[in-house]
């Protein structure tokens, strides 16, 4: 845990360089498999029905699909009740119903804690688990019907089977798509932008704050498309019609008090709407906008939405509302017909926007995507060149915005303790994708915790900090 800027940087450069490795061959296959499904019953009470949307809010922030019934499914999760002598008969029942009907069975809830019982009236199932151990739950559910993992797909990286703890949580918002990015299939897999009703996406998330999360990590295809497809159409919340509205909701989940964090927003001009709040400090200033490249004709040919932004110059115009606005990306290199000058130019753009955190990845063809046609065809070793000199630029930008915390007294939520020390996030960093905050020594915050802390140093990619 514990980690020194000078002698070992390993925890943070990895950490980018995974995410711009995603890119790989097997991503590229993967996006042609079907979609792993998951049924789930779920008894008891509403406790247990947190715990039940937890795990679905992972396993659907990891690309599984929840299945209607038991025949679509690839593995059923029963969420027993074990609180009355009746409640565990119909838990058994509920399992032996799953068995019959599909077969492969994950048990977890309260119940889980008998777990000879259930497995001398089940010896099928495939794993038992007690109340609250949501990881465990879903690590069974990896290993019964393995995730997708494609940076396209996934809203999450693959590592994002380094599982989510209590204190930070996904809240998906819509799903599909309205835009067509020639590389991407996922309109094709996913259908058009379905976006939930505002008050569906506030009971979910209030549940998530009163059960101990405190961040809360707002996800979509489109986040700031958001409502487009349902007419903004309004719904009651707290004795008030609120609409389905990329502001509106974002005002609304940052008086719950927990951080909330989007991601996946592009850079339509409403979006200008949402900087105040940053700036106030309602909802974390961050933004994580995939913009995959600055070169109009590049982005022109990938058919990017917002594509004709001014974006370099907007940056600017929302740092100047919230200084503190961290901007986090993802880009591709080597798109069929990106030449030399495109790519300087989304270097040079690079630096000038001051892109805090960035993945890159080196372009494949997906099966089924509008790019395949595309003349100009990139070679692979003038990709790699790129890729590497794109991480070298973003590397030096990360390094000097970081550096420029030094001193700062900052908010760090804890992720982690151990003998060490802590290690946390800053309002900056998302869990898994961006960097760190080492507390070395300091043992005695625990996870979950929001602790003030000055910075003391800085490399690449992370910050060292000491509590106040
Ligand atoms: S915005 Fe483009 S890349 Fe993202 S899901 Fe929609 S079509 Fe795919």
């Amino acid at each position: 845990m514990s980690k020194s800027p000078a002698q070992d940087t390993s925890n943070a450069t990895p950490k980018l360089r995974r995410a711009a490795a995603g890119s790989s061959a097997a991503g590229a296959a993967s996006l042609v498999k079907a979609v792993p499904k998951v049924g789930f019953v779920s008894l008891g009470c509403p406790k247990a029905l947190v715990d039940s949307e937890r795990i679905i809010t992972k396993l659907r922030s990891e690309g599984y699909d929840i299945a209607p019934n038991y025949d679509g499914a690839d593995v059923v999760v029963v969420n027993t009740c074990g609180f009355l002598d009746s409640a565990k008969q119909e838990s058994l029942d509920a399992i032996g119903e799953a068995m019959a009907q599909n077969g492969r069975v994950i048990v977890t809830g309260c119940f889980g804690v008998e777990e000879g019982r259930i497995r001398d009236a089940h010896p099928g199932v495939l794993a038992v688990t007690g109340p609250h151990q949501y990881e465990q739950v879903v690590e069974a559910v990896h290993d019964a019907a393995p995730p997708l993992h494609d940076p396209f797909v996934d809203l999450v990286p693959p590592e994002g089977v380094h599982l989510t703890p209590r204190h930070y949580a996904y809240l998906k918002i819509s799903e599909g798509c309205n835009n067509r990015c020639t590389f991407c299939i996922i309109p094709a897999l996913r259908g058009d932008l379905a976006s939930r009703p505002a008050n569906h996406v506030m009971h979910e998330a209030e549940r998530l704050v009163k059960a101990g999360v405190k961040e809360l990590l707002v996800i979509s295809q489109d986040t700031s498309a958001y409502g487009l497809d349902i007419k903004y159409a309004e719904s009651p919340w707290k004795g008030a019609p609120l609409k389905a509205k990329f502001l509106d909701l974002s005002r609304a989940l940052g008086d719950l008090g927990a951080w909330v964090r989007m991601h996946y927003v592009y850079p339509y001009p409403h979006v200008d709407d949402v900087i105040p709040l940053m700036a106030d400090g309602k909802i974390l200033p961050y933004l994580d906008i995939p913009f995959q490249h600055a070169s109009p004709s590049v982005l022109k040919a990938m058919r990017r939405p917002a594509s004709q932004e001014k974006t370099a110059e907007r940056i600017r115009r929302w740092r100047d509302v919230c200084p503190d606005l961290a901007i986090r990306s993802t880009f591709i290199v080597g798109f069929p017909g990106e030449t030399d000058a495109d790519f300087e130019q989304l270097l040079g753009w690079l630096k000038d926007a001051k892109i805090n955190r960035a993945g890159c990845f080196k372009y494949e063809a997906v099966a089924g995507a509008v790019a395949n046609d595309l003349a100009g065809a990139v070679p692979e070793e003038v990709k790699e060149e790129r890729w590497h000199r794109f991480m070298e630029t973003q590397k030096e930008v990360s390094a000097d915005l970081l550096g420029a915390k030094v001193s700062r007294v900052i908010d760090v939520l804890i992720d982690e303790v151990d003998d060490d020390g802590a290690v946390g996030r800053s309002k900056w960093d998302a869990p898994e994708i961006d960097g760190s905050v080492f507390l070395n020594g300091d043992v005695s915050v625990k996870q979950g915790d929001i602790v003030q802390a000055k910075v003391t140093d800085a490399d690449d990619y992370d910050l060292w900090a000491e509590r106040l």
